[in-house]
């Protein structure tokens, strides 16, 4: 009888985690494109059609662009924003022999193979992309991380009005920007000659020369040291370092920072009360101090806890656009926060899988364990067809087991990835 009753006793613990965020490391590049040779209708039942040949070579360029941008980035870092000019006017031949010096460059670069790309673009044959308001950015461009692939991917509208279709230059830039996107930058606000700029990514300058208003058959573009670092930075941290790029305003960074903490908590005894720290940062990004300002429960707990974030630094560059004054964080744990980094552990292994499988991603499951690693799923989205959810489900009862840090009178639910 008791033994019937026992569920209504256990204390069920929901937690909502955030996303999984993205991060890349030196190990990660270079960054493999791949543009779909086919464009998806914006009515999904109508059959795909190819991507002429004019179009294609304006998004290859697109992306190969990203790679003179990084070596415009001088030495030292200066306050500046450097223009660089993308000239159209030259020859089929001699933009052949520019591309494959840019592919050779190698911090981006074009794959036929889908299947191991980090980064897919799609052009749509729409003037407005499936869930923009209006004729403004979204509309033209849009990024968005993760899908089952290292960084993510980009749908870019093929048309600049309900009849006409946009022109191939104006692809190009759209398609740098959208890179700026994935590679983590942020937009720049009130900044007109700046490619993170959300509404006029091409710039107009009497200087150089090429860019001068009105001047025909150049893109000039402005970008920052800043910016330009900041995707530097990613291509130098060591492998397994990597502080997640998907932020773009100091709450996202924010977020990072926890995150890494987070998942480093184990190693940690086991908190006996919620305690408060606070993180001090230069304007640079490094990491300046750690106070706690509400005990973790004892001196030694409060030190373990200093010294671990300490060694975590440091956290990277702040994002673009943040104000230059120090740089105050705030975050608490609480003694379930180990039991949260579990989880998020078995959410990577689980994320990891699927990619092995070969899982369609965009599925969403359900799961709920409890202090003796006993476990139910359920299958909340779908993971493409039922054979896919089958083997989602496979994947959580082979990685599931005992939680250490889950009482045996507890339960937790969750949902992944
Ligand atoms: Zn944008």
């Amino acid at each position: 009888m008791s033994r019937y009753l026992l569920p209504s006793v256990l204390a069920l613990l929901s937690l909502i985690l955030p996303a999984p965020v993205l991060a890349l490391d030196s190990s990660d590049f270079p960054l493999k494109v791949f543009i779909s040779p086919q464009v998806r209708q914006n009515d999904p039942t109508a059959p795909l059609t190819p991507l002429s040949e004019r179009l294609r070579e304006s998004l290859r360029r697109g992306v190969l662009d990203w790679n003179k941008l990084l070596l415009a980035l001088p030495k030292e870092p200066t306050n500046g924003t450097y223009v660089v000019v993308l000239r159209n006017d030259i020859d089929a031949a001699a933009n052949a022999k520019e591309a494959e010096v840019l592919q050779q460059l190698g911090f981006l670069v074009l794959t036929e193979q889908k299947e191991e790309a980090d980064l897919v673009v799609e052009g749509v044959d729409t003037f407005l992309l499936e869930g923009s308001k209006s004729s403004t950015e979204g509309a033209i461009g849009r990024f968005a991380s993760g899908q089952g692939l290292d960084v993510g991917k980009i749908a870019i509208s093929l048309r600049n009005s309900s009849q006409g279709e946009t022109n191939a230059f104006q692809l190009r830039l759209v398609m740098l920007h959208e890179i700026g996107h994935a590679l983590g930058l942020g937009h720049i606000k009130d900044n007109k000659c700046n490619l993170m700029s959300p509404t006029r990514y091409d710039c107009q300058t009497d200087s150089p020369y090429e860019c001068r208003p009105g001047a025909p058959r150049t893109i000039c573009v402005g970008i920052s040291d800043r910016q330009l670092r900041r995707v530097e930075s990613l291509i130098l941290t060591a492998p397994g370092e990597a502080m997640p790029v998907a932020y773009q305003e100091m709450t996202d960074y924010s977020r990072a920072v926890d995150h890494k903490i987070t998942t480093h908590l184990l190693t940690l005894p086991p908190l006996s009360q919620r305690g408060d720290v606070e993180l001090q940062f230069t304007p640079t990004g490094a990491l300046q101090d750690v106070k706690i300002t509400k005990s973790f429960g004892s001196p030694e707990l409060d030190t373990a806890m200093t010294t671990l974030i300490k060694s975590l630094a440091p956290f990277g560059p702040l994002p673009p656009d943040t104000p230059t004054e120090k740089q105050h964080l705030n975050f608490y744990y609480t003694p379930n926060a180990p039991l949260h980094a579990e989880i998020d552990q078995l959410r990577q292994r689980f994320t990891a899988q699927l990619q092995t499988q070969a899982i369609p991603s965009g599925g969403e499951i359900q799961v709920t364990i409890n202090g003796k690693g006993e476990l139910r799923y359920q299958i909340t989205r779908t993971f493409g067809d039922s054979k896919n959810n089958l083997a989602a489900g496979r994947i959580i009862e082979s990685l599931s087991g005992p939680l250490n840090n889950l009482a045996a009178k507890e339960q937790v639910k969750f949902t992944l990835p």
